[in-house]
């Protein structure tokens, strides 16, 4: 479902060139979930916006579903982020003025999808995660737990190929963040997803099927045994 070839990314930093990412390939399957792990700022963040079509790599290739994101038009580009790939944030990023249920329905509104059937779809997936009585709220009206479920209705919205989440238990206490994992995991199973995670959260890490570690620019894989916690 995703292939990533020999992907290299840099950024400068006054006059530096600093190497973030180095020749990384990884090939991940429909329906895997995959963990990211690493030390703050080795790369993470950029790895899952490079893979999810956010930023370009410097060289090197990024197939999902197929389809080289890599060398694609910014129109086509967004085509493809809008109906195979859905991004959950550490931070949400709810737009504010906008009521739960308006937030989730925003990519297929992007999309041209008739209100009515955007509505119903929302709400589905809202009663999914438990939120049937919270459609009408605004994100400050949420807690954070109730904030990220809305956040994952908003990427699942579209009934993507592809589930990236960036520290999504980050902003959130242990229990608050093993809920909404749990609730994560019912639906990718559910709806059949492939998922790929960035977390500090070696307890999450070691509920998916393959564990990479990135450290020196590189993705080593990690065996579950060999997890710390
Ligand atoms: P992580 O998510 O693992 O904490 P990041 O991918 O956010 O790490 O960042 C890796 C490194 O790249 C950091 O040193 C960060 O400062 C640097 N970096 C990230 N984005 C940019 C950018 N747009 N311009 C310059 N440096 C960046
Ligand atoms: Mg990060």
């Amino acid at each position: 479902m995703i292939k990533v070839e020999n992907i290299s990314k840099s950024f400068l930093q006054g006059n530096n060139k600093i190497e973030i990412l180095k020749a990384i390939s990884l090939n991940i399957k429909e329906g895997e979930k995959v963990a990211i792990i690493g030390p703050s700022g080795s790369g993470k963040s950029t790895f899952l916006s490079v893979v999810s079509g956010m930023d370009k790599p410097d060289s090197g290739k990024v197939i999902i579903d197929n389809q080289n994101i890599t060398d694609m038009s910014e129109d086509n580009l967004c085509v493809i982020r809008n109906e195979k790939i859905g991004i959950i944030f550490q931070a949400f990023e709810l737009i504010n003025s906008f009521t739960a249920i308006e937030n989730v329905m925003l990519p297929l509104d992007i999309a041209l999808v008739p209100q009515n059937e955007s509505y119903k779809k929302a709400k589905e997936l809202l009663t999914d995660l438990g939120l049937a009585n919270r459609l009408d709220h605004l994100p400050k009206m949420l807690s954070g737990g109730e904030q990220q479920r809305v956040a994952i209705a908003r990427s699942m919205i579209n009934n993507p190929k592809v589930i990236f989440a960036d520290e999504p238990t980050g902003n959130l206490d242990i229990n608050t963040g093993n809920k909404v994992i749990e609730l994560l995991f019912n639906l990718i199973k559910k709806y059949n997803k492939t998922l790929v995670v960035i977390t500090h959260d070696l307890t999450l890490a070691q509920k998916m099927d393959r564990i990479f570690t990135l450290t020196d620019c590189n993705l080593i894989e990690t065996k579950t045994h060999e997890l710390h916690i």
